[in-house]
């Protein structure tokens, strides 16, 4: 399988370039160039599939050219090596829990995954070094997935003194493969430092530099084998009729990811994209225009997202046919007390502990599911890592998930560097 550029001015590579190159040059995302249809039993015996099964199963044809079928399935048993439980919280309404993972997000998913790939299409005597920049989120799940993954070194760029301490922890405190680096400066700082190595020849020439960003293919696409799984639970629990996806959205990287599901023939009746106050995508919905603008903050601020870059993979799923994407996505988005008042009913009426973002999936299946509807909404992160803004609304303390507990007494054991781009590089270059 090839991966063309949707801007479709770049060549289309395999999946391994796919995933070493990140972007296409052309400014594209690279995008599979067919979506296989899987054959029918696989979908009536998704109940009795393993989380690994399903995995290899829906990722066989997308990288059969790169990755032979048994470190496939030896891969995705290491990724998905923990739970994605679907849980009920009302007659027809569900929770699938997506943070049993190492930093307690759905992010671990994808980080894993592309983690392992580079280390495969890394030759042994060769380094690949992968340089991001974070203001907390996107570190630790990058850190975590790409900890101990040969071949792979891992440098994180994050302003000093500007990210949480327990964040901090869970990317500075590692050691062997990661490097993190405070910079003296702001996020902003940091992505200009990593923008200046990726577009710097030489440095490029000594050494493969890797993204990890949310674009790649790598992370992508193994995002859509838990809308296979999350369907299997709910056939397990004896409802067979097609549900409604309810997902909540920043960069629509996870939403896109359920849609090709869709394409590849899981059925699903359709999907929710679920936001806050930067209601971009559900004006689309309703307009027809897209209007990219600057982020609002709000307290699901994981999808504080101004210019929701995997838009572009909706539009090419689509064939850009606006009719097409209204019969399968409803648009919702809802304010921060909306949020306070989901995260607050469902405690008291379900005793459940909503996230400020699953909190929205959960309130756009209440206002939009029809009642012969059964809606499953993606819970992306656990409650336990919005503390500040749960707690209050509780009224309880939420006690701290096993695998951030860990973090709680680490050291932070980070690189101070001055906003100097030739420190970096030097610092990239010994690495090498
Ligand atoms: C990243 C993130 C989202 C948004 O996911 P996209 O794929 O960017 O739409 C939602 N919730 C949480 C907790 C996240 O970390």
């Amino acid at each position: 399988m090839k991966f063309y550029s949707t801007n479709k001015s770049s060549a289309p590579l395999s999946f391994k370039k796919a995933v070493l190159k990140g972007q296409a040059p052309d400014g594209g995302l690279y995008f599979p160039e067919s979506i296989p249809v899987l054959p029918k039993d696989f979908y009536t015996g998704l109940p009795d599939l393993t989380l690994p099964q399903i995995a290899a199963g829906v990722l066989a044809s997308f990288v059969e050219d790169d990755i032979a079928g048994t470190t496939l399935i030896s891969t995705v048993e290491d990724v998905f090596d923990f739970n994605i439980p679907l849980v009920k919280l009302d007659t027809d309404i569900y929770s699938l829990e997506l943070f049993h993972g190492p930093t307690c997000a759905f992010k671990d998913v994808g980080a894993r995954f592309m983690s392992r790939c580079l280390s495969i299409f890394t030759p042994s005597d060769k380094k690949t070094t992968v340089l991001v920049a974070t203001s907390g989120d996107t570190g630790s799940a990058v850190a975590n997935g790409f900890l101990d993954a040969a071949n792979v070194e891992v440098v994180i760029l994050y302003p000093a003194g500007k990210v949480s301490p327990l964040q901090e922890k869970q990317f500075a405190s590692l050691g062997k493969n990661i490097t993190a680096i405070a910079i003296n400066g702001t996020f902003d700082d940091c992505q200009a430092l990593v923008k200046k190595a990726f577009a710097d020849q030489q440095l490029n020439k000594d050494l493969v530099l890797s993204s990890a960003n949310s674009i790649n293919v790598a992370r992508w696409l193994p995002q859509s084998v838990y809308y296979f799984h999350a369907i299997g639970q709910l056939m397990k629990k004896g409802n067979k009729k097609a549900p409604v996806f309810a997902v909540p959205s920043g960069n629509y990287g996870n939403l896109a990811a359920g849609l090709l599901a869709k394409k590849m023939g899981l059925p699903v009746k359709y999907f929710i994209a679920a936001t806050n106050m930067n209601n971009i995508v559900p004006e689309y919905l309703e307009t027809g225009s897209f209007h990219p603008r600057p982020s609002i903050a709000t307290i699901a601020n994981a999808m504080d997202v101004g210019n929701p870059s995997n838009f572009v993979r909706i539009i090419e799923l689509y064939g850009n046919d606006f009719p097409a994407i209204n019969r399968d996505i409803k648009g919702f988005h809802c304010s921060d007390e909306e949020i306070k008042e989901t995260i607050a009913s469902v405690f008291s009426n379900n005793d459940y502990v909503l996230d400020p973002h699953g909190a929205i999936g959960y309130n756009a299946l209440q206002k939009i599911k029809e009642v012969d509807e059964a809606g499953i909404f993606l819970e992306t992160a656990s409650p336990a890592k919005f503390p500040e803004s749960v707690e209050p609304v509780i009224g309880e303390k939420i006690p701290l998930p096993v695998s951030l507990q860990q973090f709680v007494e680490r050291e932070v054991n980070s690189i101070p560097m001055k906003n100097d781009y030739n420190e970096l590089k030097a610092l990239l270059s010994d690495k090498s």
